[in-house]
């Protein structure tokens, strides 16, 4: 058998981002033991660059807010096809988790009496996003951390050993996922710093790796965003959904060149920014959609008296949901009226005083004079939309996060459902919380009713280093193998152009060709050196995930012949009522055991959504689910007739 380093844990949690953490906690309060797997350092997890806050309905800055209006906002941002359980779970339970975390010493921004102080942002109804400035991700994983060091102190005045029930494995990259009979019996991965090959041997898997951007060339995202949890649950039999639903935040930086794509938080405009054409025209005017009509501002005025009385006076258009406000901005920049740089402009300096930007948005202003020259308590920001996040993923059981494979369990950016077609900003960093923790419990649950552990197999251990160890081989003596740099420019250009915010049958078509012939050439992707810290190598690793993903993207996209939400057709440009209660379930042709490859074909097909519960359904009046809904299934509706 290849040479490994073993550890046995009762779970195995993959991510050390806010799902993960939430997670280990969760799952060593069951008394489990606990390993915590992440690529890069601890504590650098994606979470940390969470910028605005997270979404509760906590009800401190409107009383009015409850559980069922954010369910309702979370519904209505997703376009009716969210996992309705997952949503209801998420609102019910955000606000306990929030208070938790301050049990656990996190300390957000007040209101003037000292309550949570609550933040308005796009899609929600009242101001709900507790935060900590624009640092919320970095406060929610300092807590995290701190919570978990003070578990390992109890373990050590109990065991002698601080590390007796939950360790750390930072800088450690997961390949594979190792299974008996089906059943998860452990993970793979290699050290990033020596390339030694490790196990993890646990009957309970929880993946929580975050998303996907990476794959397109224009992202918000992190180096670590290649899809890997969605690739190796694919790999292991899980299905994926919602693949087609790719959020493109409308507010990146589009300039300098080498800073395209950071994104510039939607805090900005929650905090009273305005979105500006070249024109100096306050365009969101005129893009807001028939399903919102009558929900928000159509008159400046009115815009900013909600600013100050979000009572009287309805919501203004720059904080529609993220799809509707990037689309507009892609429009405005087809028709010319573009800043310099081909984006829009985003206005804060003129809206409040200097001082007052800086305190409410210190990275921003931060962020822009470093790296752009540009004080944002002076000049408009130019911005345009970025890849950001991914509503599709790993399918669960909303109550306790289990795939379809036992032991695998899944939670955070890299699980599907509860968004929908799209998410409310906010929405992330409470989803992490709510599902960390009963994915923590699912996977705490499955394994105390084992009778016995899956094993895992020398063979399977084999295959496993086999197959990281082939991009040092070249496909044959003394020939030149192809570039992993090379592959994934190349894939980033092909989705970027090909699979973006805009699609149309024939470019997803162009796309998914791409993606075969860089599929064969992945083939031949060799690395020089040694396994000592290899960049290169670790590309070629990360690669086979982005196309696995990208081809789940792709053939999702084309499937889906409507718009909605985070997939727009060109060609096919309206919200079909048929298609909302349709997801598309992506799967490994032949199932997990059907040959091992890195990239093996997906297939994907069509699954009927369950219907939502009557006393849900009942939450929202029939004018407007009959915007979303067919005749047929609104017939029972208590509202039909009136
Ligand atoms: P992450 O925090 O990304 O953690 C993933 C973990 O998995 C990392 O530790 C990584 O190293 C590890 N990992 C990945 N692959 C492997 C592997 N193969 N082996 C081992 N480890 C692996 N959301 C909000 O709700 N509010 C906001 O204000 C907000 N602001 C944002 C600002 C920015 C700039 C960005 C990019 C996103 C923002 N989001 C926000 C979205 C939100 O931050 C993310 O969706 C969320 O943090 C994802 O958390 P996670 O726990 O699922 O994954």
């Amino acid at each position: 058998m290849a040479e490994v380093e073993r550890h046995a844990y009762d779970v195995v949690v993959i991510g050390a981002g806010g799902a993960g953490l939430r997670a280990v906690i969760e799952a060593r309060q069951r008394g489990l033991r606990v390993a915590v797997v992440c690529k890069s350092l601890f504590g650098k997890a994606h979470t940390v660059m969470a910028e605005g806050g997270c979404a509760a309905a906590m009800g401190n800055a409107n009383s009015k807010d409850s559980w069922q209006v954010h369910f309702q906002d979370t519904m209505r941002g997703g376009k009716f096809l969210n996992n309705w359980r997952m949503a209801e779970l998420h609102a019910r339970e955000a606000p306990d988790r929030v208070w938790e975390l301050e049990t656990y010493g996190a300390l957000f921004d007040r209101t003037a009496d000292g309550r949570i102080s609550q933040r308005n942002f796009g899609g929600h109804t009242y101001p709900r996003l507790a935060h900590v400035g624009d640092r919320t991700g970095l406060e929610l994983i300092r807590t995290m951390q701190q919570k978990i060091v003070s578990l390992q102190q109890e373990d050590f005045a109990q065991t002698g050993d601080y590390e007796a029930r939950i360790k750390v494995f930072a800088e450690c990259t997961i390949t594979e996922l190792l299974r008996e009979d089906g059943k998860i019996a452990g993970a793979f991965g290699y050290w990033r710093e020596s390339g030694r090959f490790a196990i993890f041997e646990a009957p309970a898997v929880v993946m929580a790796t975050g998303g996907i951007g990476k794959t397109w060339k224009v992202t918000s995202n992190s180096w670590e965003y290649t899809g890997d949890g969605h690739a190796l649950a694919l790999r292991a039999g899980a299905n994926l959904i919602n693949m087609e639903f790719v959020q493109f935040h409308p507010t990146g930086m589009v300039w300098p060149p080498s800073v395209k794509g950071i994104l510039v938080t939607e805090g900005v405009r929650g905090d009273g920014g305005v979105l500006k054409n070249s024109d100096g025209a306050r365009f969101m005017f005129d893009y807001i959609p028939s399903v919102f009509k009558g929900q928000y501002a159509e008159t400046e005025e009115e815009a900013d008296k909600w600013l100050q009385d979000n009572e009287s006076a309805r919501r203004t258009p720059d904080l529609l949901p993220r799809d509707e406000v990037a689309r507009a901005i892609n429009s405005e920049v087809k028709a010319g009226r573009s800043t310099p740089h081909g984006g829009v402009y985003l206005d804060i300096a003129s809206r409040m005083p200097a001082d007052e930007i800086v305190r409410r948005l210190p990275s921003m202003h931060h962020q822009f004079l470093e790296l752009a020259d540009v004080d944002i308590t002076k000049e408009q920001m130019e911005v345009g939309p970025t890849c950001h996040y991914v509503m599709g993923g790993i399918e669960v059981d909303p109550d306790t996060g289990s795939s379809s494979v036992p032991g695998l369990f899944a939670a955070g950016e890299c699980s599907g459902g509860m968004h929908g077609s799209n998410r409310l900003g906010g929405n992330s960093l409470s989803d992490l919380l709510v599902f960390g923790r009963r994915a923590g419990l699912g996977a705490a649950t499955y394994v105390e009713s084992l009778d016995r552990r899956p094993a895992v197999s020398a063979a399977d251990v084999d295959a496993a280093a086999a197959m990281a160890l082939a991009p040092f081989d070249p496909p044959e003596v003394g020939s030149v193998g192809e570039n992993p740099y090379t592959l994934h420019t190349e894939l980033q250009q092909s989705m970027n152009d090909l699979v973006g915010i805009i699609r149309t049958d024939s470019e997803i078509r162009l796309a998914l060709d791409k993606l075969e012939d860089i599929r064969h050439r992945i083939s031949s992707v060799t690395v020089e050196g040694h396994r000592q810290f290899n960049p290169g190598w670790h590309l070629a690793l990360d690669l086979r995930n982005m196309v696995l993903v990208s081809e789940c993207v792709a053939k999702a996209a084309l499937l889906r012949t409507e718009s909605r939400g985070g997939h727009t057709r060109d060609d096919h440009p309206a919200m079909e009522a048929p298609w909302r209660n349709t997801l598309l379930v992506c799967s490994v042709v032949g199932g997990a055991d059907s040959g091992g490859r890195a990239v093996p074909d997906v297939t994907v097909a069509p699954e009927p959504q369950q219907p939502m519960r009557p006393d849900l359904f009942s939450l929202f009046d029939f004018g407007e689910l009959s915007k979303y809904y067919t005749d047929a299934e609104l017939a029972e509706h208590p509202g039909k007739g009136d």
